[in-house]
């Protein structure tokens, strides 16, 4: 049953749970610095998923920089908010980047099917995230210690679905793409991404909404990773 020598997780969206984590902090700025009757929490929430989601799908694709993340996100989502104010959308985005990763929520099961790979695999990250962030992510979600090695695209100057970012993968694991495959969440980056260098990959799509891939497995929940590897 044992195939793979290496299993390469995604962190945010697969391991670290982004949405429960970022609406936490979101909804403390909310009430904070944005409440109206004319912005509901929902909306302003919807307002953020808007824009971060565009920004990160431009990052991922090389057309915009980490930091016109950092400092358009909530210029953008206070405009959409009614509220605009430069200096506010300053401080809420260096509060947002500072209390987000520090926030431990993970995907249910994460640590049980962590524990049970870490005996049978080699364990390692590739994220496109950012290297400031994704190491308090880890380090404070406590499962840094499950993971030899910590690789993002920030570091190596190249991002998933690339060849190289994933060529640089194997040659720092010592791996070749028939004895690894890539678990997440993200058709575009994760699966496209391991389909570009011949590796098998785990879609983990927990909303189950059907879409076309080419991952050798689907799962809808971590746990079910026990069955498959
Ligand atoms: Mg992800």
């Amino acid at each position: 049953m044992v195939k793979y020598k290496v299993l390469f997780f995604d962190l945010d969206h697969t391991l670290w749970d982004y949405d429960t984590n970022s609406i936490e902090v979101l909804s403390e700025i909310y009430h904070k610095h944005v409440s109206s009757d004319a912005v509901g929490l929902e909306l302003f929430l919807k307002n953020f998923t808007k824009v971060n989601d565009a920004l990160w799908d431009e990052y991922n694709r090389g057309k915009i920089e980490k930091e016109v993340i950092r400092k358009d996100r909530f210029v953008k989502i206070l405009e959409q908010s009614d509220v605009y104010d430069l200096p506010l959308a300053q401080h809420i985005s260096e509060f947002y980047l500072f209390e987000c990763p520090r926030r431990t929520h993970l995907m249910p099961d994460t640590i049980e099917v962590l524990t049970y790979l870490k005996d049978k695999y080699e364990l390692h990250i590739l994220t496109n995230g950012f290297d400031d962030v994704q190491e308090i992510k880890l380090n404070n979600a406590g499962i840094k210690k499950y993971f030899d090695k910590v690789i993002t695209s920030e570091s190596i100057g190249h991002k998933k679905p690339s060849k190289e970012f994933f060529e640089y993968a194997f040659s720092a694991t010592n791996s070749e793409n028939r004895e690894a495959i890539m678990i997440g969440d993200n058709l575009k980056t994760d699966i496209a991404g391991a389909n570009n260098v011949g590796m098998d990959s785990v879609y983990f799509n927990p909303s189950g909404y059907a879409k076309p891939h080419k991952a050798k497995f689907e799962i809808k929940k971590l746990s079910e990773l026990m069955d498959v590897l």
